[in-house]
């Protein structure tokens, strides 16, 4: 078997672009140097899109993803405030702890795992408790593979509250369409590696005047997640602490991939390996773990067999084909496997995928018909 080659298909992190690499190992420069300034005042209007905004600030932060979730608890709560969290996979579960961590009263509507939020749900929840004051929610839950639909809950949330809404987008961003404006969403964390294609390392917040206003009246103590220091700082060209500065010369070069493809573009993609991957394993006669199309998420897909272990089959895909796929998290961990096809990652790659999971398939004892799975993604590309 081929050594130093690894297939990285997991929901995160997920595989770096040659050129993002090189523009990692650029030379080391001073933080306060203007070359840094210069950099950061270009890479924040260049963000923007991503979250689908105009105006609104874009943080960045020194941290993994869940930093970003855990200044989203910090700076738009106060203590002992009423929050609704929903709750749809381990993601949402992480949202709860760290509100629970913060001493919040937290409601919680809560679906079953491989489920979306009913919108219906928040409505009943929003009305059963009029103190809510931020709702936080998860776009695409990487630990299922759901989409939620966040638009609607926006809206939902506007109708029947004053309440803020927080999103996680750490898995969405760059690879599904986020409406931030649009859709009335005050605050949406991402991270650097899911669809971003750089490395694990930094959070972005894109945040609304909204919640400025609350954060700026916020009294919770807080020192390096505190967001009023980064927006002062970014009056400023530059971030109140050292900043990933290798991180963010990579990010100059992910964000001119994306550019270059086009987001639009980009975003197409995504749906396109989702619809790929989805049909290719039906194909195989292989439970998805989401059953609706417009709940999947197009950077993630779990799928739950129902003849074989996913660890056996995991195994054969990692040790035979260098491609290595997710396991699942919390309860379904040993249940179901998940497909990471973001970011870096083309239809080319798919087909790839496809086409060696019908061989370790064979292997851990599911019948399929050598090609129906690949034939099934190449219709649909063909479409
Ligand atoms: C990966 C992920 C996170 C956590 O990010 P870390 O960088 O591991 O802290 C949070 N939310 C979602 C939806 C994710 O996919």
């Amino acid at each position: 078997m081929l050594k130093d080659q690894l297939i990285l298909r997991i929901p995160g992190p997920t595989p770096i672009p040659p050129s993002v690499n090189r523009a990692l190992l650029q030379p080391m420069v001073g933080h306060r140097d203007r070359q840094v300034s210069e950099r950061i005042k270009k890479l924040i209007p260049r963000l923007r899109p991503l979250f689908g905004t105009e105006k609104n600030d874009v943080l960045i932060v020194a941290g993994s993803g869940t930093s970003g979730l855990e200044a989203a608890a910090v700076n738009l709560t106060q203590e002992g405030e009423e929050v609704l969290v929903l709750v749809t996979g381990a993601f949402g579960d992480r949202f709860r702890k760290i509100l629970e961590a913060y001493r919040l009263t937290v409601h919680a509507v809560e679906t079953e795992w491989g489920e979306p939020v009913d919108p219906e749900q928040v409505k009943k929840a929003l009305n059963s408790h009029p103190g809510v004051k931020v709702v936080f929610a998860t776009h695409s839950e990487t630990s299922t593979g759901v989409l939620n639909p966040i638009d609607q809950i926006a809206h939902v949330v506007h109708e029947h509250s004053d309440a803020l809404i927080a999103v996680d987008g750490v898995s969405s961003i760059g690879g599904a369409e986020m409406r931030m404006d649009e859709w009335k969403i005050d605050l949406v964390v991402t991270g650097s590696q899911k669809a971003l294609m750089l490395p694990p390392g930094l959070a972005f917040l894109a945040v609304s005047e909204k919640a400025w206003t609350k954060i700026s009246n916020n009294p919770r103590p807080r020192f390096y997640l505190d967001l009023l220091k980064y927006k002062k700082s970014l009056g400023e060209d530059t971030v109140p602490f050292t900043p990933a500065v290798s991180h963010l010369f990579a990010l100059d070069q992910s964000l001119s991939l994306i550019e270059e493809e086009g987001l639009q573009e980009t975003l197409k993609r995504h749906l396109l390996m989702m619809k790929m991957t989805r049909a290719g394993i039906r194909a195989m006669g292989v439970p998805l773990l989401v059953a609706e199309e417009r709940y999947s998420s197009p950077t993630v897909t779990a799928v739950i067999p129902d003849d074989f272990t996913p660890g056996a089959f995991r195994t054969v895909m990692s040790k035979e084909f260098n491609i290595v796929f997710a396991s699942g998290q919390g309860h379904l961990k040993d249940r179901i496997f998940r497909i990471g096809h973001m970011g870096y990652c083309s239809p080319t790659d798919v087909l790839q995928y496809l086409g060696a999971m019908e061989l370790a398939l064979q292997k851990v004892g599911h019948e399929v018909t050598l090609g129906a799975g690949v034939a099934a993604a190449q219709e649909v590309y063909k479409r």
